[in-house]
């Protein structure tokens, strides 16, 4: 009884692992086409100073126009790409079309910033094309200087390969380009990292700040948050602002920037322009 138990939970398991597999291989190849189709497009999320309410620029987030499914979302495929070894590809893209983008915002007279999301495999000292010189190329073909790109890496990529990441993470900085640091609190965080990465900002995660009205711990990791990027001379970012409540604490808090759905979604580049242009600054919610 207890054998035959057995024996269908296994069969239960290798069913379902094959179809994870099957599932898999299937988004893989789909994903190696969209490559060739350039399926790819990059929405923008503004950014705002807390302090004046000013739009200083967006986060770039990209999304798969499946050709039959429609607009997929990255943490359905960015986590295959990774695995498939298509993120550098997808990676360069995204580098290339934000550059793009933020160059023809500036030819508007639009003085903003953009910042870029980074996975650790783009990071490899081993890479076909080093991301250095990626990030170099696309800011001298389309003019841009290298204050205006920021690029955003999570704590999980400094524990991949501490040294390795660390020279990339300096190549970077070389350049001029600042280095964000994402999803503030939900890795190993690692006061370290803070000591030992050339960081420039940490983006408090969103998972916080939501708790951060009801729930007196969060709240108090929000505020200690802020208090050790201050001291460390960082600024820091309040991601996933999705009520007024939540803008006018990090702002009391002297949080420096925010981003969420109470600010803006992540839009596209025509009506973040259009945002911009129209509005610009954002005065009723500094008050
Ligand atoms: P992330 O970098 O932390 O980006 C913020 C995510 O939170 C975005 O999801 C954004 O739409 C969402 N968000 C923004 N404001 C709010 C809010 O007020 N409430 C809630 N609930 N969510 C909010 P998205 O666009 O689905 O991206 C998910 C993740 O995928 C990103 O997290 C990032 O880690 C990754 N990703 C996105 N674009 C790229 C890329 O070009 N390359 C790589 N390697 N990863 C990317
Ligand atoms: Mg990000
Ligand atoms: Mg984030
Ligand atoms: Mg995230």
């Amino acid at each position: 009884q207890a054998k035959a138990a057995g024996r269908n939970t296994y069969q239960f398991f290798t069913k379902n692992m094959n179809e994870a597999v099957s599932r898999r291989m299937h988004i893989e190849q789909a994903l190696r086409q969209a490559i060739k189709q350039r399926e790819f497009v990059l929405h923008y999320q503004p950014v705002v100073s807390l302090s004046n309410g000013e739009i200083i620029g967006a986060e770039a987030l990209i999304r798969w126009q499946h050709p039959s499914k429609g607009l997929i979302y990255p943490d359905s495929f960015i986590e295959v790409a990774e695995e498939a070894g298509l993120i550098e590809p997808i990676g360069q893209w995204v580098i290339e079309q934000a550059c793009a983008d933020l160059k023809h915002w500036q030819s508007l007279g639009l003085a903003l910033q953009v910042a870029v999301n980074v996975s650790s495999r783009q990071c490899k000292q081993t890479s076909k094309t080093p991301i250095k010189d990626i990030i170099k190329e696309a800011l001298k073909d389309n003019d841009i200087s290298p204050s205006n790109l920021k690029v955003e890496i999570t704590e999980s990529l400094l524990m991949d390969n501490s040294q390795e990441m660390m020279t990339t993470l300096q190549d970077i900085r070389d350049l001029g380009v600042a280095i964000y640091m994402d999803d503030f609190g939900t890795g190993y965080s690692s006061l370290s990292y803070l000591k030992h990465f050339p960081i420039d900002v940490m983006k408090i995660d969103r998972s916080f700040i939501a708790g951060s009205i009801d729930d007196k711990t969060d709240a108090s990791l929000v505020e200690a948050v802020v208090l050790i990027g201050h001291s460390l001379s960082l600024k820091l970012v309040g991601e996933g602002i999705e009520t007024k409540q939540h803008y006018d604490y990090l702002r009391s808090l002297g949080c420096d920037y925010g981003q969420g759905y109470f600010i803006s979604k992540p839009i596209m580049s025509s009506e973040f322009i259009t945002l911009c242009q129209q509005v610009g600054r954002l005065p009723t919610w500094s008050t």
